[in-house]
């Protein structure tokens, strides 16, 4: 339709995402979509029983704001049996729209004009345009390339009497790396000596491989009175679709989190909530399969690719796993993912969307959260490169 209307857009620089554009074109090119990260297998039929049960008991209106209280007393449980960390449910714990509402709404409640806010790239891809909205200044500073480890020297640095906050994703989209405790007592260190508040975002938290362990900032008792911890039901029981996640925080946090969460979304889907709590209360054990379930996966991947002239990074975590294709092709990582995707028949991600500034190292990123047939399919076809 026709517009004359003028709008000052406030975020001139964002086009459609990276997923939604490579996903499409893999549609269009009948690709193998190991591009947007999410499983092509259903989740566990026990929980689609619970949804069901849900929505035939006529759970169809608003639940509580903050999330219904069942779920996020099994968040509360579940927190403390892995973390050793103690979130009260009532004031403590809320549930949300995914992931990206927790992150969305954390930026809004914490971060005022002008302030500015520490990132690690490659980063995922909602940080800059939150933190932008809601009038702040992203600062980032690149991970060490090629294994992507934090360079704690050059945080000192970007550091300045402006910087309120810092964003820590571990395991991390996309590089698949994973922080370690020293990580975590540096991380301690500077959030207390320049009082900052951290955005840890774990929604890979049950992704962890080769017996490293979740490593949690809600089991650090120096960082959890300053830190918002965010993860994603999305990832941990293969339904990314329901957009359901939530967050930890102290009281002080959460109460301000909340101001924010209740006009944005107000209350989150009532049956996927009594469905989740159900399943966290019989089933919870399923979860803790998640590590042995993707790091299988990994390696599967990894063997069937093993002939091709695609070089793997070391992938710690999360279901994504990057290739170095500079033995493949010249050219730039989107024009490899472009040629995969439209003649090879494999779609994938470019990693230099991640960086603000494009920095292109050659890497793509592969989604192995998929059927074995699907990678069998897939490596069929990039055993030619
Ligand atoms: N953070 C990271 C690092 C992600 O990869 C994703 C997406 N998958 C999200 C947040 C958003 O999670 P959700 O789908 O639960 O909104
Ligand atoms: N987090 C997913 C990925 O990295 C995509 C989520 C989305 O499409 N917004 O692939």
């Amino acid at each position: 339709m026709e517009s004359s209307i003028s709008i000052t857009s406030k975020l001139p620089l964002v086009g459609t995402t990276i997923f939604t554009t490579m996903s499409a074109l893999a549609q269009r090119h009948q690709a193998i979509n190991l591009s947007q990260g999410f499983p092509d297998f259903p989740p566990d039929p026990i929980l689609v029983e619970y949804l069901n049960q849900a929505s035939a008991a006529g759970h169809h209106q608003y639940a509580p704001m903050p999330g219904l209280l069942l779920l996020r007393e099994q968040v509360a449980r579940r927190t403390e049996a892995l973390h050793r960390a103690s979130y009260d449910p009532d004031s403590e714990i809320t549930i949300t729209c995914g992931a990206t509402e927790a992150l969305f709404g954390a930026f809004q409640a914490f971060v005022h004009p002008g302030d500015e806010v520490v990132l690690f790239s490659p980063a995922y891809d909602s940080y800059e345009p939150g933190i932008r909205l809601a009038g702040g200044i992203p600062v980032f500073v690149p991970l060490t390339f090629p294994d992507y480890q934090i360079d704690w020297e050059a945080v000192g640095k970007a550091i300045s009497p402006k910087t309120r906050g810092i964003v820590i994703n571990s395991p991390h989209n996309p590089s698949g790396a994973i922080i370690t405790a020293s990580d975590v007592e540096k991380l301690g260190q500077l959030a207390e000596a320049h009082d900052l508040w951290v955005i840890s975002d774990e929604v890979y938290d049950h992704m962890v491989f080769d017996g490293y362990g979740q490593l949690s900032l809600a089991g650090d008792s120096k960082l959890s009175p300053r830190t918002m911890v965010i993860s994603s039901f999305g990832k941990t029981l293969h339904t990314t679709g329901w957009k359901v996640g939530y967050c930890l925080a102290p009281e002080k946090m959460m109460a301000e989190f909340r101001k924010v969460h209740q006009f944005l979304t107000f209350s989150v889907a009532t049956p996927f909530q009594y469905a989740i709590a159900s399943y966290l209360q019989h089933q919870a054990g399923e979860m803790d399969d998640l590590p042995r379930f993707y790091q299988r996966k990994r390696d599967l991947f990894l063997s069937l690719t093993s002939g091709s002239s695609l070089k793997p990074l070391h992938s710690s975590g999360t279901y994504f796993q990057l290739m170095d294709f500079s033995e493949v092709r010249p050219g730039s990582d989107l024009e490899m993912s472009t040629w995969l995707t439209q003649v090879v028949g494999v779609a994938c991600i470019p990693v230099s969307v991640f960086y603000p500034d494009g920095t292109d190292h050659q890497v793509i990123r592969f989604c192995f959260a998929k059927q074995d047939e699907t990678l069998v399919r897939a490596a069929e076809r990039l055993r030619i490169l």
